[in-house]
């Protein structure tokens, strides 16, 4: 391709509202730009890009057994009613109207049609396993679109559904999406880790993410430092058992705490460790009230709140709420005191908790000598917390340790969550109905282009892998004013395209520096320049990815290429 004939709008600057690096880059080297927020058009060099993912996407579906299809972006908002998703998906859901008023979806996600296609279609095992995959533009609309394609509010997802007539064949299935989905990330060059992951909106329960790994990441990975343990920080569970401090239990005391709310200052107050407090929450799961308890050093993670609790939403309760439910301010909310009726849930770490300090329900008091076994009545133990650096890994090797990362993939047993509410069933082997066992399997492509982007450049700009670069050759002649240079150029470019690189030709009457700089910027592997020397057939190769460059006769280039970009 002439780089005259395509489009390329590089920019000097970096752009002012671009936190990251790969928007800043994909922005500067023009291969994106925003329409609106969460919204962007695709440039020519990252609709190369989005190519060369989507087909290693494509070999590595079909080498799972899976077949590719497309279906509709509009979906009519009876399916997402019948999965009871039209409620539970909440605003990110893009909903309009048409003509005759009736109310439709842009696809989010494609589990309802999907179901519905094939609950239609598929009647007895005979025809299962069956798996079938799309690649197709998304729409969420996001609370805070941001980083550009990292989290967008259309944006690009490969997702693949598998269908099954027992539990072995769905973990069949899975087990080769997990395989396909390392392949596909490994050879999209990534850094990647594959992590335990929660479920959430989708329901169902075995489930890992894909993360690549980035300070920009949104989510943490708790990982072991000696072993393969890797899980997302909601999963992961924290110990159930804590040393004990074999203290005599004291006499329960309400004591006078004037304005002291926090777990800081009630450790300051009593001139106690934060170990020794008990931290209250009140939260409002579905339609109920739950308290639910924390050792005062740890933080309650509501993901384990809503899973224990079995709830479709779990929030913390207002301050409104918590007075009219606990009779007093948050800060002095506890659970010895508490309603009766009031279902209490605690994390593990509270059980070890000796002659400890918890709110009173009353405006500045607390109670000391806490002993929860012997003061709190009716609670239910469980794994409530978040895991913390320096925890025991929970397979039991080695100490857990943090790193961000981005989500790329995404892959699940959603089970029957979805045939059983859309009735979509199979005759089996005995002629007996059953519902549809299912699983679903979700990529990024176009969050997935920003994370090779996140994680391959440097000060000058991109560095692509070889597997996804939109072009392998950058063919620069310096000047095109110059006979020898350009003709030079002209007969490289044509024998390179015969040879099957795919080159990208400078063309243009721009100054050396400029189409240096930008050629930087773009960052393709290899980088030829036509220069002084093209007179006597000598050309300049130099690779982008650390700067190693050769002055090659014309005739030894294919060879050197060959070694360069195998
Ligand atoms: P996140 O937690 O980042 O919002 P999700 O759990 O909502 O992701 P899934 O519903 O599993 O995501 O969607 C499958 C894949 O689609 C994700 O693994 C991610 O790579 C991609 N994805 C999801 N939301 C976005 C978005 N707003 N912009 C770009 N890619 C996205
Ligand atoms: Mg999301």
């Amino acid at each position: 391709m002439k780089q005259s004939m395509t489009f390329i709008p590089t920019l000097r600057e970096v752009p002012a509202d671009a936190e990251v690096k790969s928007h800043q880059l994909l922005l500067r080297a023009g291969y994106i730009r925003q329409n609106t927020s969460g919204i962007y058009s695709y440039m020519p060099l990252a609709a190369k890009i989005l190519q060369k993912i989507q087909n290693i996407i494509r070999e590595e579906m079909e080498n799972a057994g899976a077949a590719e299809l497309l279906m509709p972006a509009l979906q009519q908002s009876e399916l997402w009613q019948e999965s009871g998703r039209w409620f539970s998906y909440g605003p990110e859901l893009m909903r309009l109207r048409d003509r005759h008023n009736r109310e439709f979806a842009l696809g989010a996600t494609h589990e309802e049609v999907i179901t519905s296609l094939l609950r239609d279609e598929v009647k007895s095992y005979k025809r299962l396993p069956l798996a079938l995959y799309q690649i197709q533009s998304k729409f969420r609309d996001e609370k805070r679109p941001r980083f550009g394609l990292l989290r967008g509010r259309e944006f690009i997802m490969k997702d693949a559904y598998s269908f099954h007539s027992s539990q072995e064949s769905l973990d069949e299935g899975y087990d080769k999406m997990f395989e396909a989905y390392s392949r596909i990330f490994e050879r999209c060059g990534l850094d990647f880790r594959a992590v335990i992951a929660d479920s959430g909106a989708m329901g169902g329960k075995d489930t890992h993410e894909f993360m690549v790994l980035s300070e920009v990441g949104e989510d943490t990975i708790a990982y072991s430092d000696t072993s393969k343990y890797a899980a997302n920080i909601e999963m992961a569970p924290a110990p159930s058992e804590y040393a004990a401090g074999n203290e005599a239990p004291k006499e329960l005391e309400k004591t006078e705490t004037p304005d002291q709310k926090t777990i800081e200052e009630i450790a300051a107050f009593f001139d106690a460790s934060k170990e020794k407090c008990i931290k209250s929450l009140l939260f409002k799961a579905d339609d109920d009230y739950v308290l639910a308890l924390v050792r005062g050093d740890f933080d309650i993670n509501d993901i384990k709140v809503k899973n224990y609790l079995e709830a479709r939403t779990v929030e913390l309760a207002t301050p409104e709420e918590t007075e009219s439910v606990m009779g007093c301010k948050v800060g002095f909310v506890g659970p010895v005191s508490a309603p009766a009726d009031l279902k209490i849930i605690s994390d593990y770490s509270v059980k070890y908790i000796e002659n400890g300090i918890a709110g009173a329900n009353e405006q500045d008091f607390h109670f000391v000598n806490v002993n929860p076994e012997r003061d709190i009545k009716g609670i239910e133990y469980t794994d409530l917390r978040f895991i913390q650096e320096g925890d025991a890994s929970p397979d039991g090797q080695g100490r857990i340790k943090f790193a961000r990362g981005i989500e790329v993939g995404h892959i699940f047993k959603l089970g029957t969550r979805y045939s059983v509410d859309m009735n979509a069933v199979f005759l089996d082997e005995n002629g007996r109905t059953q519902p549809l066992i299912m699983g679903c399997y979700g990529i990024g492509v176009s969050r997935t282009l920003a994370s090779i982007a996140e994680q391959h450049s440097d000060e000058k700009g991109l560095v692509w892998p070889l597997s996804v670069t939109p072009f392998h050759v950058h063919l620069i002649p310096v000047n095109v004013k110059t006979e020898e240079q350009v003709s030079l150029s002209d007969t490289l470019y044509k024998e390179l395209k015969q040879q099957g690189y795919e080159v990208l030709y400078d063309d243009r009457a721009e100054r050396a520096g400029v189409k240096f700089a930008d050629s930087d910027l773009i960052g393709l592997p290899v980088r030829i320049t036509v220069g002084k020397r093209a007179s006597e057939g000598y050309v300049e190769v130099k690779v982008r990815k650390n700067g190693e460059s050769h002055e090659v006769h014309k005739d030894e280039l294919s060879g050197l290429l060959g070694s360069l970009l195998k």
